[in-house]
């Protein structure tokens, strides 16, 4: 049986007098990976803005396990399980990579499960406890992205909004964190929602779909079929 953990019911989002969603729906099952696509500026990062908190939508919802959440400040949006990954990294870079993960940590008490999950993420990511000393501004932008995830998962997430980790990261280092996304995914039962320009990778990843354009909802599938759209395919797929 489907359990939707998240769903997203006709959002609306503006900055000021710019709308940016325009009407967006969609849905992302229990232990699902969902993609959503588009070019620059569709209104991707600012979904999951709204879906975590940092943005309040004029209209529509934000359904978490069956509870309404639009609104809602960041942190109670946080301790419900719904962890954001923002574009651009973010981690504290005078920090030290093990002070980022701790600080990821920031809503639970229960250290030893702390610090087992400090594990996992070293099991992941094995470059991230080789440098556990060093200030987070002196790791490469891939290193840095693992440190973004790793941080992320110190929340023990039920679900994971992931915006762009391919981001101005060489072809093999994508490879690498998709990869280690997928076993996440997979092994760990860790549900995400997953935005992205790279559509390729996306959909290799992803069980399910959806397509924006300028604020909407424009295509949505399973990941199979959207790969074999015409459209994906001139549009999303061509030039990669
Ligand atoms: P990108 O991949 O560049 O982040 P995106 O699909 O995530 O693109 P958004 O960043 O969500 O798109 O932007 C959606 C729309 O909102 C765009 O028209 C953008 O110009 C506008 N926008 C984004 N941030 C702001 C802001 N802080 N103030 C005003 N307009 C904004």
């Amino acid at each position: 049986m489907s359990e939707t953990v998240l769903e997203v019911k006709n959002l609306e989002s503006f900055y000021g007098p710019i709308m940016a969603i325009r009407g967006a729906s969609l849905k992302v099952e229990k232990g699902q990976v969902v993609t959503v696509l588009g070019a620059n500026g569709a209104g991707k990062s600012t979904l999951l803005k709204t879906i975590s908190g940092i943005m309040d939508p004029e209209k529509g919802q934000v359904i978490f396990e069956g509870e309404e959440i639009q609104g809602k400040e960041p942190h109670s949006i946080v301790r419900r399980g719904i962890v954001h990954v923002p574009e651009g990294r973010e981690v504290f870079p005078l920090l030290t990579v093990d002070e980022n993960l701790s600080l990821g940590a920031y809503t639970r008490n229960d250290k030893a499960e702390i610090e087992k999950d400090r594990e996992m993420v070293f099991d992941y990511f094995p470059i991230l406890k080789e440098r556990r000393g060093q200030e987070a501004g002196t790791l490469s932008g891939g290193q840095q992205q693992m440190l973004a995830i790793g941080r992320g998962l110190m929340l023990r997430p039920k679900i994971m909004l992931l915006d762009e980790p391919s981001l101005g990261l060489s072809p093999l280092l994508v490879q690498e964190i998709f990869a280690i996304l997928k076993r996440l995914n997979e092994d760990e039962g860790v549900t995400m929602m997953l935005v992205e320009q790279n559509a390729k990778v996306a959909l290799e990843l992803a069980d399910m779909g959806y397509v924006m354009e300028i604020g909407r909802i424009v295509m949505d599938g399973s990941a199979d079929r959207l790969m074999e759209s015409e459209d994906i395919k001139a549009f999303y797929l061509g030039h990669q």
